[in-house]
C-alpha cells in the first residue's frame, strides 16, 4: 500500500483529527501517517516515505512512550495499536493521543497531594511535640510543687532548732545549721525559678494591651529598699503598650530590673535607663540599660541559657534561671533578646514585644 493511493478526501479528513494515525506495516514501516503523527512523532519525508517506525509496537495495548525532539522538546503519547487489514495484508493502526499536558496535571496534582500529606505531617508532629511539651511542663510543674515540701519542712525543723536550742548549739553546730537552712532557700528558689521557665508557656495564648508604664508602676514598689540602699535611679522614659499577658511582662521587666541593681558597681551608683522604640513589623524594643559591672561580650549567648552564670554565688546571689525566662517569654510573643555589654562599663538587655 503505498501513501499515494489513500484517497486524497479520506486523507483530508484524517488529517484534520488531533490524534496520530499511522499505518504500519508488519515489519515497521511506515505505509501512512496523518500530519498529527508527523508532527507528535518528528517524522522525516524522503521520497514521499517515512521509513521505519522506530518504536517497538505491542498490540492490544494502551503504551505511553516519551518523544524527544530534536528542537528539545518532549511529548508523552499514548499509543494504540490494533491490527487491521488493508488490501489483504496484515497491517497495524496505530492511533497516538499526546496526553503530555494531562500528565503534567497529574504531576501538578501528585506534587500538591505530596506537599499536603507532608504538611499534614509536619501539623501531626508539631500536635505531638506541642503535646509531649506540655506533658513535661506539667511534670516539672508537679514535680517542683512536690519538692517544695520537703524543702518547707527543712526549714520549718531548722527554724525550731534555732529557736528551741539555741543556747544548746555549738557555735559549730550554729553555723552548720545556718548553711544548711541557706542550702534549703536557695535550693527553694531554684526549684520556683524552673517552675516559672516551665510555666511561660502554660499560659493561655489571648493576649490584650498592656500598659509597660502601668507595669512598671507595679513592680517598682518590689525594688523601694535595694532603690534606697545602693541609692539607685531608675529612669523610664514614656513606655507604649504591648500585646501580651501582663504576669509575663511583669516578670521579664522585674528580671532586667533585678539583675540591673544586682549587677551594679561598687564604685557607682546604679544609673538605670528603660527604654521602647518602635521596629517594623509592629514590634516594641524594649530596653534595659545599666552602668553595672557588665561582662564580656563572648558570653552572650551563653548567659541566656539555663544555669549559666558569670559571676560567683557568693558576690552576687542567684540560680541563673531569670534570663531563660526573660528568653523564653520574649520568644513566645515572637520577639527576640539580646545584650550588649562592656565589662566595668555596663549592659544593655533588649527585648522585643508585639506592639499593642
Ligand atoms: P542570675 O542573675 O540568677 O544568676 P540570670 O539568668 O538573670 O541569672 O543571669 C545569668 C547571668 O548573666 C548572671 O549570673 C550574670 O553573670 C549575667 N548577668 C545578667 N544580667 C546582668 C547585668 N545586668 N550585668 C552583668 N551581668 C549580668
Amino acid at each position: 500500500m503505498e501513501k499515494t493511493s489513500v484517497d486524497s478526501h479520506f486523507r483530508e479528513i484524517v488529517d484534520k483529527i488531533e490524534d496520530g494515525i499511522m499505518v504500519v506495516s508488519r515489519n515497521g514501516k511506515i505505509l501512512y501517517a496523518n500530519h498529527t503523527a508527523v508532527l507528535m512523532f518528528d517524522l522525516q519525508e524522503s521520497d514521499g516515505e517515512y521509513g521505519h517506525f522506530g518504536f517497538p509496537l505491542v498490540r492490544g495495548t494502551e503504551t505511553e512512550m516519551p518523544i524527544e525532539h530534536p528542537n528539545g522538546v518532549s511529548i508523552i503519547a499514548s499509543v494504540r495499536v490494533v491490527e487491521f487489514k488493508w488490501q489483504g495484508e496484515e497491517v497495524n493502526l496505530l492511533a497516538a493521543t499526546d496526553i503530555t499536558a494531562v500528565k503534567g496535571i497529574n504531576k501538578l496534582k501528585q506534587e500538591i497531594l505530596s506537599r499536603h500529606k507532608t504538611e499534614r505531617e509536619l501539623q501531626n508532629r508539631t500536635l505531638e511535640l506541642e503535646r509531649s511539651n506540655k506533658e513535661l511542663e506539667q511534670f516539672a510543674y508537679a514535680a517542683s510543687h512536690d519538692l517544695q515540701e520537703p524543702l518547707r519542712k527543712i526549714n520549718a525543723f531548722s527554724d525550731l532548732l534555732i529557736a528551741k536550742c539555741q543556747n544548746q548549739l555549738s557555735f559549730e553546730a550554729s553555723d552548720y545549721l545556718k548553711r544548711m537552712k541557706d542550702a534549703s532557700c536557695r535550693m527553694s528558689r531554684l526549684i520556683k525559678d524552673l517552675l516559672d521557665l516551665a510555666r511561660v508557656d502554660m499560659k493561655p495564648s489571648l493576649f490584650n494591651a498592656v500598659s509597660l508604664n502601668e507595669q512598671m508602676e507595679l513592680i517598682l514598689p518590689d525594688f523601694e529598699l535595694q532603690i534606697k540602699e545602693k541609692q539607685a535611679r531608675i529612669e523610664c522614659g514614656n513606655l507604649p503598650e504591648v500585646k501580651a499577658d501582663p504576669v509575663q511582662v511583669r516578670q521579664l521587666l522585674h528580671n532586667l530590673i533585678s539583675n540591673a541593681l544586682k549587677y551594679s558597681s561598687k564604685e557607682l551608683p546604679p544609673d538605670i535607663r528603660i527604654r521602647a522604640k518602635s521596629l517594623q513589623h509592629g514590634m516594641i524594643e524594649l530596653s534595659v540599660e545599666d552602668n553595672g559591672i557588665g561582662f564580656d561580650e563572648q558570653n552572650k549567648e551563653r548567659i541566656f541559657k539555663p544555669f549559666q552564670r558569670l559571676h560567683s554565688r557568693e558576690d552576687y546571689p542567684g540560680t541563673g534561671i531569670g534570663l531563660s525566662i526573660c528568653k523564653k517569654i520574649v520568644e513566645r510573643y515572637g520577639g527576640q533578646m539580646s545584650v550588649s555589654s562592656c565589662p566595668g562599663k555596663g549592659s544593655v538587655f533588649r527585648v522585643e514585644l508585639p506592639g499593642a
